[in-house]
C-alpha cells in the first residue's frame, strides 16, 4: 500500500501538519523519530526541541499562571463554558507535544517510533527507508523534522554533557548545580544574548565568550548584555578545553585569547553553547534543495512546497530565523492543505 502522505518528524509542525491532514481524512503516518541514545545526546528524540523545555508562555491559548483563575477573571460567568484543563500551572512544552501528538491520534493518524534513514525522492512513488524494518512508498512527504543545537565539538565538552555542558539554558538554568555560581555561554548571536541575560537570574555571574570583537547579535539585545553587571564578556576568546571531574561536572573552562594565543582559567560550574542550530536534514542526503547550512528552501513564497514536487517542509528545518512553536504549528498546518491540494491534483484523495 502507498500511504497518501508521510510526516516526518514530531515536534509542532509534524503534528499540526498531521491534526490538519488527518482531518483532511488522508490517514497520516508520522514518523516521529527513535528512542535511542544517540538522538538523546544530540537533542532529537521524539516531541522535538519544546520537549527539552520547561513552562512555554508565548504559545497562544495557553496562559501561563493558574489557567482556571486566568478563565475566571477574563471571561463573564456567562460564557465560562469549559473548565481549565491545567488548574495549577500554564503548559509546558512536554505537555504541549504530548496534547498535539494525542489530537493528531485522535483524528486517526498512525504513529511510528523510529527515525528515517533515508529516502529516494528521485522515484514516485517516494520511497521512506527507516531505521527498523521495511521500506514504504508515498505519494506525499513533509518534512518536519527540525533542528538542533550546535556544539563547539570538544571531546571534553562531548564528556560533561548532561554533567554541567548544555545548550538550552531555559531548560537547565534553573538546575541547583547553576544556582549562585559562575557561569559560562558561548556565542555572539541573539541566543546567545538571551541565554546569558536569562541565566543571571540562577548565576553568580556570567561569562559570555565570543570568537570576534562585535556581537553579530541586534543591538538592542547586544546592548542589554552589555549594559548587565552580572556578565563580563570575553571578547576574541574561544573555548580550548572544558574542564572538570567525575565527581563534580564542570568546574570551569580553558579560555584562550584567539588574538594573543594567551590562555586562562575560568570557575565555572556550566556551559552553555549559544552558537547556532543546525537543521535534521542529513538524511536527504542532498535530494532536495537545501541553502549552505543546510535549511530546506521553499520554491515559493508563502508556500511549503521545496524543489521536488509533492515533498512540502514545515517548521524549523526550513526556518533558521524565526524558530518559534507558534511559527512552525502555522506551517506545519501550510504543509498538510498543500499536501492535500497537490494530492487532489494528483488525483490522490
Ligand atoms: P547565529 O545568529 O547564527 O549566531 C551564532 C553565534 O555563534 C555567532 O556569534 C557566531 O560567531 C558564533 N559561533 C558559531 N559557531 C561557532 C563556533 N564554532 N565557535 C564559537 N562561536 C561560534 O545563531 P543564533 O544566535 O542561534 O540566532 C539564530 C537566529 O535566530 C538569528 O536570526 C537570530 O536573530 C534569531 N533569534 C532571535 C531571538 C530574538 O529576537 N529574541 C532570539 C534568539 C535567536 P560569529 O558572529 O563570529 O559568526
Amino acid at each position: 500500500m502507498t500511504e497518501r502522505v508521510v510526516i516526518i518528524g514530531s515536534g509542532p509542525a509534524g503534528w499540526s501538519a498531521a491534526i490538519y491532514a488527518s482531518r483532511a481524512n488522508l490517514e497520516p503516518l508520522v514518523f516521529e523519530g527513535a528512542l535511542t541514545e544517540e538522538n538523546r545526546m544530540r537533542g532529537t528524540l521524539p516531541l522535538g526541541q519544546l520537549s527539552l523545555t520547561t513552562e512555554v508562555e508565548n504559545y497562544p491559548g495557553f496562559p501561563g499562571g493558574n489557567l482556571t483563575q486566568y478563565l475566571e477573571t477574563a471571561l463573564p460567568e456567562s460564557q465560562r463554558q469549559f473548565m481549565a484543563p491545567h488548574g495549577g500551572h500554564g503548559v509546558t512544552g512536554p505537555e504541549l507535544m504530548e496534547l498535539m501528538r494525542q489530537q493528531a491520534k485522535n483524528f486517526g493518524t498512525r504513529v511510528i517510533t523510529d527515525d528515517v534513514l533515508e529516502v529516494d525522492l528521485s522515484v514516485n512513488p517516494f520511497r521512506i527507508q527507516p531505521l527498523d524494518g521495511e521500506a514504504i512508498t508515498a505519494h506525499s512527504i513533509i518534512i518536519a523534522t527540525g533542528a538542533r543545537a550546535n556544539y563547539l565539538g570538544l571531546p571534553s565538552e562531548e564528556k560533561f554533557k548532561n554533567f554541567g555542558v548544555s545548550a538550552c539554558a531555559v531548560c537547565d538554568g534553573a538546575l541547583p548545580r547553576f544556582r549562585n555560581k559562575p557561569l559560562v555561554v558561548v556565542g555572539g548571536g541573539d541566543s546567545a544574548m538571551e541565554e546569558a541575560s536569562y541565566l543571571t537570574k540562577f548565576a553568580s555571574t556570567v561569562y559570555l565568550v565570543h570568537r570576534r570583537g562585535e556581537f553579530r547579535a541586534s543591538k538592542i539585545m547586544a546592548q542589554r548584555v552589555i549594559d548587565n553587571p552580572k556578565i563580563t564578556v570575553k571578547w576574541f576568546s574561544g573555548v580550548e578545553e572544558v574542564l572538570g571531574d567525575e565527581k563534580l561536572g564542570v568546574t570551569g573552562v580553558r579560555l584562550k585569547n584567539l588574538q594573543t594565543g594567551a590562555t586562562e582559567d575560568l570557575a565555572a560550574s556550566g556551559m552553555f553553547c549559544a552558537i547556532g542550530h543546525s537543521p535534521n536534514t542529513d538524511f536527504l542526503k542532498g535530494q532536495i534543495a537545501t541553502d549552505d547550512k543546510g535549511y530546506v528552501v521553499y520554491s515559493q513564497p508563502f508556500r511549503t512546497n521545496t524543489s521536488v514536487d509533492g515533498v512540502f517542509a514545515a517548521g524549523d528545518v526550513a526556518d533558521s530565523y524565526y524558530r518559534q512553536a507558534i511559527t512552525s504549528a502555522g506551517t506545519g498546518c501550510m504543509a498538510a492543505l498543500d499536501a492535500e491540494r497537490w494530492l487532489a491534483g494528483q488525483g490522490v484523495h
